[in-house]
This record gives structure tokens, sequence and C-alpha cells, in this order.
């Protein structure tokens, strides 16, 4: 199979509120684009694009996979978009790789505040979209207060494309106002035929009245429609249609549609729409990199004439296949056999098998070109945010940086003959999920998971238990603190061990110094060979790097220390690599005791959403919760508060701003940094946190 042209993929991802019908609508698409035979009912919990059960238990999509579609002559990748706070960096993660975007709102919710977070996070992304006003059956649906919300929620330019013929539980179909042309769905149950009729006569004079509007505004942001319209001559549905589109690109406007998936009507037309208005990968802005020879940077267009470079977004473990690695080719082209560079590990890869993810099934392919997602398998350490790249023109794409986790507990099986079996399935999610850490506290021995807040951690535990049947006990969540040190010391140790005829020696002085919230760990050794050989210096590394995981405050990881080794000797008979790994992890400990040690706490950066009516009680809480506010600004009587917030503040936020104004508030909450701790607040959490990391 030849790869398709670069202008007819659309690499796309449906992001939305829960329960807006995000699932049910990506069943539709697949089902209608022939994917699927069986429609799946969300309800039934046979829904294709739900990979794994919990999400439907729980109605929330976590994790992103790819499915690939056609239509029409177009090859549409749908990347699976989370919708959860809790799981921003997968949001981000989707929203590297995408091209255009489809936000499906309630016709009676209409723009709830998840809306609002993904709708944002779009715009920074300055990802093109579509609006899609979904449950146009439901009884209270009106779209024209949705749009309504658009500009005033979002100030969005939101651009009316239909009209619908019937409301509620009679609703029909749509008119399509650039063709003006009515379309009836309905006389199958599934909704796959559609009959055009003409546009009921009622409804013409409103048609025509919206359709004006419809070309006013693009004429506002489109110099072609504009001299149509001023001149007064027709805008024919080709020119309209061109407009739209063009409009859509710049992110001047958001074309808007209507239906009812769950009914099964004008899903299609969405299929359409998607085709018609969203980018191509060529429409997109060329793509950066950097040389991993001379550091300098590196543009590319995105076309098949180009030398390859690919992305990794996703890693996913699977049953039969091992690892099933997810990436976008950006330029040039991958092929099944071929060889490329992973420039991050300095490694040569055999590409074996290239996969493409259909909904429910898996097809190989001998090659993608640029601007294609495909997968594929058996590549050993790789990781989410490589770049797969030509030998000869190696370029390192810029990474998706991912948040420190900010929450941490305890995890252990409930049946002690599961330890090995629980440490093997944690090994297999940190591969997938860069936010997860796990480590092992040296003291109590106790396993100790962290990641992006409390519900990631319980999404964790849930699929070790479904996926791996491990049932496992979670801790009470606590905020991952961190530990670090604000002035120079120095620290010395000497080790000498004699066992079974066997001697262990190991002696050096090592010196740390802040690096005032850089880089987590940068060691140098500036010594001469006869005091401490270069063949040791990696081990004192590694004894470093062992006394950091758990530092010596409480017991959490250490970060932002210089670590130079500045001394030592050598005893020709009895050194040892194990003997300089544990003298320089004593003398770390020795040296960071010494260095003036403070704990770090993760600061959450929350943009808050407020009508008039109670900015007082939000402000007011905020404060209480040592909120620091950044900026304060006022659209039309909607305030919106930058603040942030120590994370240990803000356990259960949700509930309490939903009670303080009645449901009148969002927000979006995102790990911002770590910050220094006062003495006084930290001798708080030493005497709290006992229990997760112990004390020394
Ligand atoms: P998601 O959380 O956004 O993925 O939403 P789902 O697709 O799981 O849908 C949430 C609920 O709304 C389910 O019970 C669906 O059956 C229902 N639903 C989805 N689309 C429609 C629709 O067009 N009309 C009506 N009445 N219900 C719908």
């Amino acid at each position: 199979m030849d790869t398709i042209p670069v202008e007819r993929i659309r690499n796309i991802g449906f992001m939305a509120h829960i329960d807006a019908g995000k699932t049910t609508t990506t069943e539709r698409i697949l089902f209608y684009s022939g994917v699927t035979y069986k429609m799946g009912e969300v309800h039934d919990g046979t829904a294709v694009m739900d990979w794994m059960d919990q999400e439907q238990e729980r109605g929330i999509t976590i994790t992103s996979a790819c499915t690939t579609t056609h239509w029409k002559d177009y090859q549409i990748n749908i990347i699976d978009t989370p919708g959860h706070v809790d799981f921003t960096a997968e949001v981000e993660r989707s929203l590297r790789v995408l091209d255009g975007g489809i936000v499906v709102l309630c016709a009676v919710g209409g723009v709830e505040p998840q809306t609002e977070k993904v709708w944002f996070q779009a715009e920074k992304y300055r990802v093109p979209r579509i609006a899609y006003i979904n449950k146009m059956d439901r009884v209270g649906a009106d779209h024209f207060d949705v749009m309504e919300q658009l500009q005033t929620k979002l100030k969005a330019n939101p651009l009316l494309l239909q009209l619908p013929l019937g409301t509620e539980n009679d609703f029909s179909g749509v008119i399509d106002l650039i063709e003006m042309k009515a379309y009836r769905y309905g006389s199958d149950l599934l909704g796959a035929t559609h009959e055009e009729v003409a546009v009921p006569a009622e409804l013409h004079e409103e048609a025509e009245l919206y359709r004006e509007r419809l070309v006013e505004q693009v004429a506002e942001h489109d110099l072609e429609v504009m001299e149509h319209f001023i001149e007064k001559k027709l805008v024919d549905a080709t020119m309209l249609r061109a407009g739209v589109r063009r409009v859509t690109l710049e992110l001047a406007a958001i074309p808007v549609l209507i239906g009812s998936s769950f009914k099964n009507k004008a899903v299609q037309m969405l299929l359409d729409a998607i085709v018609a208005f969203l980018p191509s990968p060529r429409d997109v802005s060329a793509i950066r990199g950097f040389s991993p020879r001379t550091g300098e940077e590196i543009t590319r267009e995105q076309s098949t004439t180009e030398p390859l470079a690919a992305l990794v977004f996703k890693i996913m473990s699977d049953t039969y296949m091992g690892h099933l690695i997810y990436f976008r080719v950006y330029s040039g082209t991958m092929k099944a056999g071929g060889v490329v560079v992973n420039p991050i590990l300095k490694k040569r890869v055999r590409i074996t098998r290239i996969l493409k993810m259909h909904a429910n099934k898996r097809e190989e392919v001998k090659e993608v070109g640029a601007g294609d997602i495909a997968a594929t398998v058996g590549m050993a350490d790789v990781s989410t945010g490589d770049t797969l790249c030509d030998e000869r023109n190696p370029i390192i794409l810029d990474a998706i940086s991912f948040p420190e986790p900010v929450v941490s507990a305890t995890i252990e099986p409930r049946h002690t003959s599961d330890h090995k079996k629980l440490d093997e399935v944690l090994d297999k999610l940190k591969v997938e999920d860069p936010t997860l850490t796990v480590k092992i506290n040296r003291e109590t021995g106790q396993k100790i998971v962290s990641g992006m807040g409390e519900l990631h951690l319980e999404v964790v535990r849930e699929r070790i238990r479904r996926d791996f049947s491990v049932e496992t006990k979670l801790g009470k969540p606590r905020v991952a603190y961190q530990e670090t040190i604000r002035k120079v010391a120095r620290g010395e140790e000497k080790y000498f061990q004699q066992a079974g005829g066997h001697s262990q020696f190991g002696h050096v002085v090592l010196e740390l110094r802040p690096t005032n919230g850089a880089d987590k760990l940068r060691f140098v050794a500036s010594i001469k060979d006869d005091v401490v050989p270069r063949r040791f210096h990696a081990a004192v590394e590694a004894g470093v790097r062992e006394a950091m995981d758990f530092g010596f405050i409480a017991g959490y990881p250490v970060t932002g220390v210089i670590v130079a080794l500045v001394g030592g000797s050598l005893d020709e008979e009895n050194s040892t690599e194990l003997g300089y790994k544990v003298a320089a992890s004593m003398a770390f400990q020795k040296a960071f005791q010494a260095a003036d040690p403070v704990l770090l706490e993760p600061i959450m950066k929350l943009e808050i959403r407020v009508q008039d009516d109670y900015l007082g009680e939000v402000m007011g809480d905020l404060n209480s919760r040592q909120g620091r506010v950044t900026h304060l600004d006022n659209r039309h009587g909607l305030h919106v508060i930058d603040v942030r917030v120590p994370m240990s503040n803000m356990f259960g936020y949700a509930t309490a701003l939903r009670t303080l104004t009645q449901g009148r508030a969002s927000y979006a909450m995102e790990f911002a940094d770590y910050a220094p701790m006062t003495d006084e607040k930290m001798q708080d959490v030493l005497k709290n946190q006992l229990g997760i990391y112990s004390l020394n």
C-alpha cells in the first residue's frame, strides 16, 4: 500500500467534559467510517475506544490510544484524549501530536468546567477546533444557548453551520447552511442512510438569515469572502466552505455543528466537517528540533521528501505484543525493516514491524510517511518523548515535558505471595506512564508510588487489579515533597571492610552545592587520578544517586545539588567499586546534613473562573489556603483568578469550591514548581508525615 498523501491525513482528538458524549461520538464515527461493524453502546460496555474496563466504569477515558479510520479518501487518525484534570500530562501529550480538535458539548449542559480546561489547553497549543453540540434530542436542548456560552465563557467566535430539523425528541436532522440543503436521518435505525430533503418552507427565512450571518462572520476575517460580500455577489458553497476552512485554521473562528450521536443523527456531517475544516499535517507549521551533534536548531517541513524524524508519544503494554510504541512521523518515511537512530540513547535500532491500529484489528504496513501515526514493537529501552530519525540526518525533536509527581502513597500486595508480580507490573506501568514513579523506602522496605494526583494513583491500582489480577492496598495519599540544600558543605568517609578473605575499600571527600532549582544532580569529578582513579568515578556517582533516592530530612528524594568529588585516597590492594559506592553514599549523607537541608513542596498553579457574586468567598478561601494571587482579570463580570497554592492545601478543593459558589465557578489546576518551605511549616510536616517515609 502506498503511503497516503499528507494532505489527506487528519490527526484529530475529541475533547470534552465527562458525559458530553465523547465516547459515543467516537464510536459512531468509527462505525460510519466502516471500522466497527457492530455499534457499541457505552451502556452495554462494548465501546471500542474504551480499551480498559475501568474507563467504562468511571466513564472517563484515561489512556490515549490512536485509532485509524477512513472517510471519503481521507485517513483520520483519532488520538484519544483523556478528560480528567489529574491526567494533564496525558492531555498535553495528545495535544502535542494532534493537529485538530473536536470539542464535544452537551446541548443541555453547554460549556462545563472541563470543557473550559481543555479549551484553554488547545488554545495554548494553537490547535484549530470544531465544536459539536451533541444530545440535540434531549429535553431542554438549546444550541443557541450553547453558542452564547461559547462566546461568553470561552471568548470564542462560533460559526453556526447548521440549524436543527425538529426539536428535542423530534430532532431528525439538520439544515446545512453552507449548501442550503436539509438532511433527514432515521429511515433506518442506525442512521447510516439519510435523505436529502428540501429546506422546509417554514424554516426557509430563518435559514437564509443565518446563512447571511455566517457569510458576514467569515467575511470579517477572510479577504476573499469579504470582497464578494462587499460587492453583494453570491458567496457560493465552495467559496464559503473554503473561507470557513481558512478562518478555522487561523484560529479566528470555530465552526459549530449539531447532532445526536446516541440517536445516530447527523454524525456523518461531523466527519465531513473534520475533513473539510481541520488541518492536514501540511497546514501546520514546520517542526522544530535540534542537532545532537552541534546543538543548532533545525526546522523541517512535514513532507516525505525530508529525512526521517518521528516522535514516540506513547508506550502501552500489550498482552500479545509486549510493548506497543506509538509514534508520529513528522518528516520522511518510516520503513519496516529499516534502521533508525535514537539520538537520545545514541543507539541504532531496526524497525521490525509497523502496525496501524484500527478499533478492532491491527494491520501490518510496510511504511508510514510524514504526518501519519502508527505503532511498532520490540524496541527495548525507548521512552516517551524520544526521537527516531535518519542516521545521516540526526535530529532531536522538542521533547514532551512531563510534570513532576506531586502525590505519593504506599502500595503493597494484599497477598504476600504477589510481591514479585507487583514489582513486575509496576515496572511495566512505569514505561507506559512517565508521570508514575515507584520507589522502595530503604528503611521500611515499603513500595511507594507517586503520581499526578489522588485519582491517578487510584486508577493505577485499579489497572493492576483488572489487567494483572494483583490485589493491592494503597496507603493514604500524601504530598510528594523533595529535599534539597541551601549551602555548600563537605563530607568525608573512609570505608573498609573485610569479609571472607575479600576486602572492600573506598575513601572519598564530596563537596555539595545547591543548584538553586536547576538540575536534579550534576556530578563532577575534578580530581587527580592517583587520589581516586577514574575507574571508580562511576561507582562514586552511583553511590551518590542511591543516597539521593531517599533524603535525610524525612526520606524524600533529594534534588538540586552539584556534587563534586574533591578528595579521597586509593588503597592499591583493597580498593573496590563497591567500597567507593558505599563510601560515597555515606559521605553524601554527612555533607547533606551539614548543608542546611530544607524540604521543598509542590506548588500548584490554578486558574479559577468565578462570577461576580462569589468573588469574595473564593478569594477568602484562597487566602486561608495560603494562595498567592498572581493575576486577576475581569471579563464581562467573569473573574479569572491566577493563583499559586501549596499542593498540601488543595486536597478536596473541587468539592470546597462547588459548595462555596453553588457550582458557579470552575477551575483548572496544574503543577507549577517546587518551592522551599518555611522552617515552621517543615516542623509541622515532619510531625504529621511520619509513616510513609521514616525519619532518621
Ligand atoms: P463521555 O463521557 O463524554 O465519553 O460520554 P459518553 O459517550 O460516555 O456518554 C455519556 C452518556 O450520555 C451515555 O449514557 C450516553 O448514552 C449518553 N449520550 C451520548 N450521546 C447522546 C445523545 O446524543 N443523546 C442522548 N440523549 N444521550 C447521549
